[in-house]
């Protein structure tokens, strides 16, 4: 499983995670629903460590860290090689593909098992055509990310972080910056990626996918979890209808 503890994350004097604390069984999806601004995806960055809690504990697999503010205000909790290890088993897919345009389809792929998990070129890119197969983008693999639809793109960016092959795969509202005839061909990616039993953790928009999609569903309220369970829990709660009404 993965698990987060009574994460706690400041920007300057706003607190913008006010103790979270979920964990992601083994196996299951997660979503993260919640107004703009509630901390959605801070708390995602907290999980992949692209921000730094500033206190609280996470768990990946068999891997846990703390982390705590030192009297000097420094945050402490994490040296190089812990880094670098967490990172391997956390893998996301951002809104806006984040594909680096100076690279082909393959070079995008390849990059970070190379880079971060030391593995040779040859294997990198044998996993990362089998996951662009996965992702049907295999006949696109010498590409730049430029002459391609925003739904290639994210696809390409989902075979990158299945390179990887993380424990945990973060997306951040992954089709939101699609066009609207797009979107399915990414949303059938990640019920696919669902249906294989892949641990995620899910933020996005559509309302009707997390709840399909789903095993367990987290409201997200100015930095706190207001609500969470089922999606059909979830959806019932009134704290969390409210919120939904004019989406749902
Ligand atoms: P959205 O639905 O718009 O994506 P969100 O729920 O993902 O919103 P966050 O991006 O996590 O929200 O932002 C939560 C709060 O933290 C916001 O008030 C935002 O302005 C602030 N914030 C986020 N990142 C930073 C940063 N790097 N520096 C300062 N403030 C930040
Ligand atoms: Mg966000």
């Amino acid at each position: 499983a993965v698990v987060a503890n009574h994460l706690i994350k400041h920007f300057g004097d706003l607190e913008v995670l006010k103790g979270v604390s979920l964990e992601v069984p083994e196996g299951s999806v997660t979503s993260i629903i919640g107004a703009s601004g509630s901390g959605k995806s801070t708390l995602l960055r907290c999980m992949n460590l692209l921000e730094r809690p500033d206190q609280g504990e996470l768990g990946i697999a068999d891997e846990a860290i703390r982390f705590t503010r030192n009297p000097q205000g420094d945050i402490t909790g994490l040296d190089r090689r812990q880094l670098q290890r967490l990172r391997a088993k956390v893998a996301m897919v951002f809104q806006q593909f984040n594909l680096w345009p100076h690279l082909t389809v393959l070079g995008n792929v390849i990059e970070a098992p190379m880079r971060v998990k030391g593995l040779s070129r040859k294997r990198a890119t044998a996993l990362g055509e089998h996951y662009l197969a996965r992702v049907g983008m295999a006949d696109r693999r010498d590409a730049y990310p430029a002459f391609l639809s925003g739904g290639q793109q994210q696809r390409v960016a989902i075979a990158r972080a299945l390179t990887m092959e993380p424990r945990l795969l973060l997306f951040d509202e992954p089709t939101s910056a699609l066009d609207p005839e797009r979107v399915n061909e990414v949303l059938g990616v990640i019920r696919g990626l669902a249906d294989e039993g892949r641990t995620m953790l899910l933020v996005t928009h559509e309302m009707h996918f997390a709840r399909e999609v789903s095993d367990q569903l987290v409201y997200l309220d100015q930095g706190r979890i207001a609500a969470e369970g089922t999606p059909e829990e979830v959806f019932d709660d009134p704290r969390c209808r409210q919120f939904m009404a004019p989406a749902a």
